[in-house]
């Protein structure tokens, strides 16, 4: 599903370089919860933003269902990068949107049809259990509403990968589990494939197949969440 082969980063900045990754090789399974923890600067944010291009790889190639993401036109990026969903740990919702208008944002950008459009945001509030509140403003929502916002959003245009980004590092624990348990859900049910970012050991352990350990910008360990935590 996701090839990442070779991947360095060497940020610019300055007159000063940083090589944020070094050689990086990952295979995420289609339908896997892949997790990658570190420590603070170990590389993870920049990793997980090289899926979509966010970042560009200063070398190596990227591997999307088939796609070589680098190749690509701005574009085709464009077009690809409606099957790469992200969430992030500020939500980055539009504050001047409501929440209807802002899961429809993308799909908007997509030019779909407005009939489609709103049969589809129903499903999505649904989907994520707000649609109470769908014409709140992300201002009058809690943390965790916020994110499943953001988590609509994201599934809006249907992608087979969600990328996240310390997804819930700004939620309370008990939010935080209602939080992984959609993921978990929106996993199982839809069969998209989950790459999520973290420092916390407890979300690894709670939702993820398999995990990868990054360490100043090099995988240092990789496999079953039981085999890489559980060891002697
Ligand atoms: P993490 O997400 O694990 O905290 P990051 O990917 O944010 O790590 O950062 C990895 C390294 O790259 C750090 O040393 C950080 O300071 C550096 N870095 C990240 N973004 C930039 C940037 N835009 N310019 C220069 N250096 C950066
Ligand atoms: P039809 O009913 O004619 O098969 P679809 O509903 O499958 O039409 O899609 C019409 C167009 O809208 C297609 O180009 C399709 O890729 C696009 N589309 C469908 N669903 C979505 C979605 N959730 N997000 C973005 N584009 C979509």
């Amino acid at each position: 599903m996701i090839r990442l082969q070779h991947i360095s980063k060497i940020y610019e900045s300055g007159g000063q370089q940083t090589a944020a990754l070094r050689e990086i090789n990952l295979h995420i399974k289609p339908g896997d919860i892949f997790g990658i923890i570190g420590h603070s600067g170990a590389g993870k944010s920049t990793l997980i933003r090289h899926i979509n291009l966010l970042e560009r790889p200063t070398t190596g190639q990227v591997v999307v269902d088939g796609v070589d993401m680098t190749a690509l036109s701005y574009r085709k990026l464009q077009e690809e990068r409606r099957s790469i969903g992200m969430i992030f740990q500020h939500f980055n919702l539009l504050s001047s949107l409501t929440v209807k208008e802002n899961i429809a944002f993308p799909l908007r950008l997509a030019k779909l049809p407005q009939d489609k459009v709103q049969r589809r945001v129903k499903e999505l509030l649904g989907l994520v259990g707000l649609e109470s509140h769908a014409d709140s403003y992300p201002s009058q929502l809690s943390g965790g509403q916020k994110q499943r916002v953001g988590i609509a959003r994201a599934l809006a245009t249907e992608p087979k990968v969600l990328l996240c980004d310390e997804a819930t590092s700004a939620l309370d624990p008990q939010t935080t589990q209602s939080i992984l348990s959609l993921l978990l859900a929106i996993n199982r049910r839809l069969n998209i494939t989950i790459v999520l970012i973290t420092h916390e050991m407890q979300v690894i352990r709670s939702i993820c197949d398999r995990v990868a350990v990054l360490d100043g910008g090099v995988i240092v360990e990789e496999g079953a969440v039981a085999d890489v935590f559980l060891k002697p």
